[in-house]
């Protein structure tokens, strides 16, 4: 029997939006299991601690039973060693993404070469989308419906309620 294939998603998800979810979606369907990680990064200031960026991914993402949220901190390869992951699973939107993305992936295969980087892309409706995006559009007083969960929306309400007042 061959070991089950695990996948770590790794980001800093501040906050998860549905770009996020369709490549947790399509991991999900072809990888045994997908962690989503989310990075402890003391040099990023986040808008969302990360204890809410957590309990957002948990909430959004519990009705796909082989998906698991974690938090890791230091080299995302040594956590992948730790997890027994296989595969890293990362998005890529635009050829913008590409060059960093590229090489990330090369320089952990260098430090661990048995796991593999894994690209997917996005639903054209989300190639444009990023966390930084949403969190601008939302302090200008703009709308992000349809383009994060729900409950993100909930939360951005409650973090930026001054600047989104104005579009009423
Ligand atoms: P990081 O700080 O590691 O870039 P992010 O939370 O911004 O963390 O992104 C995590 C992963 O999700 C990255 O691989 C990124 O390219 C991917 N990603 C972000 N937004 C989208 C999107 N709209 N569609 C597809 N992949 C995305």
């Amino acid at each position: 029997m061959t070991a089950p294939v695990i996948a770590i998603y790794p980001g800093s998800f501040d906050p998860v939006t549905n770009g996020h979810l369709d490549i947790i979606e399509r991991g999900s369907s072809i990888f045994d299991q997908v962690i989503v990680a989310v990075l402890l990064n003391v040099a990023k200031e986040p808008l969302f601690s990360l204890a809410d960026r957590v309990a957002i991914l948990k909430e959004v993402t519990r009705n796909w039973h082989n998906v698991e949220v974690d938090t890791f901190e230091g080299l995302l390869v040594d956590y992948a060693v730790a997890r027994k992951a296989r595969v890293i699973l990362r998005g890529i939107r635009a050829v913008t993404d590409f060059d960093y993305e590229f090489q990330m992936a090369l320089m952990n295969r260098r430090m661990q070469p048995q796991i593999e980087t894994v690209f997917m892309m996005p639903a054209e409706a989300y190639s444009y989308l990023s966390s930084s995006l949403v969190k601008e559009v939302c302090a200008l007083g703009g709308s992000v419906k349809g383009l994060v969960p729900p409950l993100v929306d909930e939360y951005l309400e409650k973090r930026m309620p001054r600047h989104r007042k104005k579009q009423r």
